[in-house]
């Protein structure tokens, strides 16, 4: 009788030939992922990850709110490993939900500022999403814009252009305007914009650009990557930034992607090492190159077309505020008659 150290192995090395995944070591795991962002925003990032470490991943796209539902009705059964989406006001919905899973990871903590992750672990930033003011060159001088506040003024009326108040976006950065202002002064601020619509609010930021630069109004709200976008198309557009400054505790308004691990995420370690992988330099390279937003971290060189528009000063309260206040925000926007 052979010695059992000897039959042990001949019987991997039989099993190994026939059956290859007989023991799949962690570096082969499949994660999945529920992600609410364009696939090809996010492929690129995939199929680095993979190459190098070898994990598969499944990717399942869906709206935000609509993978949420998914996740909570799954419930254990769940097979989601990480949920991705963008606007901390989603992800904030998603962790009130009992819906993701506190990671603690000396990584992400170094990698992403505390005012950009959730308290808890429950989200972190992967990206930043900067909302910002634009207008048409000529129509404008860029001194006669600061902040959002400003285009409440009745000098803008007839000439502002907003996306509609459904959008979180919006819900959000209001929000984060009635964390600096408190309510009366953010519902005259809203009140101030719906005064000044030149149109009815805007299904999307694309075409809000695209009526100021056709003169239909002179300035509107969107975020940059909105811009980038257009800029690259046409060189020779007329529309211009103009970031917000700081007023009192209301910096720039910076939104994020993000993403959190699924409470019953069944491979949570390994979801935690792609999580802390997309926080480093290189796939923080490819997030500033393929989707036009700003990496989280600092050490990464943006986008030329970024990095022609100049330094800004940030917003630095907590993000999890525009998911806090984002319920009476969207109450004083429909007082406000923001539509
Ligand atoms: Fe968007």
């Amino acid at each position: 009788m052979p010695p059992l150290r000897a039959l042990a192995s001949s019987c991997c090395v039989a099993i190994l030939l026939t059956l290859p995944a007989c023991t799949p070591a962690p570096q082969e795991a499949t994660l999945t992922l529920y992600s609410a962002r364009a696939e090809h925003l996010i492929r690129p990032l995939l199929d680095a990850y993979q190459a190098q470490s070898g994990v598969r991943i499944e990717l399942l796209t869906d709206s935000a709110a609509s993978l949420s539902e998914r996740l909570a009705r799954e419930g254990e059964g769940s097979p989601a490993d990480l949920l991705m989406t963008v606007d901390a006001g989603n992800l904030w919905h998603a962790a009130e939900r009992g819906l993701l899973q506190p990671v603690d990871s000396a990584a992400l903590a170094e990698a992403v500022p505390e005012h950009l992750r959730d308290p808890q672990g429950r989200w972190y930033a992967l990206s930043l999403r900067l909302r910002t003011m634009v207008y048409r060159d000529g129509a404008v001088q860029p001194g006669e814009l600061s902040h959002y506040r400003d285009l409440a003024e009745p000098r803008w009326r007839g000439r502002l252009c907003l996306r509609t108040s459904k959008k979180i976006y919006n819900q959000s950065l209001a929000a984060m305007l009635l964390d600096a202002y408190g309510s009366d002064q953010t519902l005259a601020i809203l009140k101030g914009w719906v005064a000044n619509l030149a149109e009815e609010p805007f299904s999307s930021d694309t075409l809000a650009l695209r009526a100021v630069a056709d003169g239909v109004c002179d300035v509107t709200l969107v975020n940059t990557y909105y811009l980038a976008r257009l800029v690259i198309e046409d060189p020779e557009t007329p529309l211009r930034l103009k970031w917000a400054e700081a007023d009192g505790d209301m910096g720039l308004h910076v939104n994020i992607s993000g993403a959190g691990i699924a409470r019953h995420a069944p491979h949570p370690e390994a979801a935690r090492a792609f999580l802390e992988w997309l926080l480093s330099p290189e796939a923080q390279r490819i997030y500033a190159e393929t989707g036009l937003e700003h990496p989280v971290r600092a050490d990464i060189p943006l986008h030329p077309v970024l990095r022609d528009w100049g330094a800004f000063t940030p917003d630095q309260r907590p993000l999890l505020r525009s998911g806090e206040l984002q319920a009476e925000a969207v109450q004083l926007m429909q007082q406000a008659g923001y539509r």
